[in-house]
């Protein structure tokens, strides 16, 4: 995620809010084209378009607080399909950070234990091992507690060994060259 952090709009004043100039969320005229490419509308509590709408309307609190901003699997279809080029996507990567940034309670917290996880993991090295990557995120979830608890941990095992067997998991991290690049980056 990025530290972008300009986003926040006093109503009746969107020429001073700087993310129209890199998020573009001022640009909406609420076609609803994001909303009906989004695969995961159906989980949501607020559509994209209404998310844009009410950033635009300064509702901060409300939208920091839905789980539209967790559900978002950060796909980028909304923002490839948007005619006036908002980058909704990047709004909602935003709003995610301004939630944790004001202590918000979070409605997904494995969501953000995944973030979490997968963000950390590649600061490390530049790029995801889904070995030590899910490792984190189950400590960090306590799925890992709760799937011992329950024995589905085996089936997990299994699947973990027939991804290596395919050569889906590999045993040992790679890193890439411009790590630091990517490090700084997420910083
Ligand atoms: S597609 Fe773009 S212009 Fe249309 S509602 Fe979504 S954000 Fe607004
Ligand atoms: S980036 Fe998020 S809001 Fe946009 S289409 Fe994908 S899941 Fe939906």
């Amino acid at each position: 995620m990025t530290g972008r952090n300009s986003i926040v709009i006093e109503p009746g004043s969107l020429k001073k809010e700087k993310a129209s100039a890199h998020l573009k969320a001022s640009l909406c005229y609420q076609c609803k084209r994001c909303t009906n490419g989004c695969p995961v509308t159906f989980a949501m509590d607020i559509y994209p378009d209404k998310v844009i709408r009410l950033v635009n309307l300064g509702r901060m609190e409300r939208v920091l607080n839905c789980n539209t901003i967790w559900i978002c699997s950060a796909c980028e279809t909304c923002t490839t399909r948007c005619p006036n080029e908002v980058d909704i996507a990047g709004v909602m990567d935003y709003l995610k950070e301004q939630a944790i940034r004001e202590g918000v309670k979070i409605p997904q917290p494995r969501t953000y234990a995944f973030h979490e996880a997968f963000l950390k993991d590649i600061q490390k090295r530049g790029r995801v091992f889904e070995g030590g990557m899910m490792g984190s995120y189950m400590i960090r979830s306590g799925e890992l507690f709760r799937k011992i608890r329950n024995g589905s941990i085996i089936e997990d095992i299994v699947l973990g060994f027939k991804l290596f067997l395919k050569g889906r998991m590999p045993l040992l991290p790679e890193g890439i060259k411009g790590k630091k690049e990517i490090k700084d980056l997420i910083k």
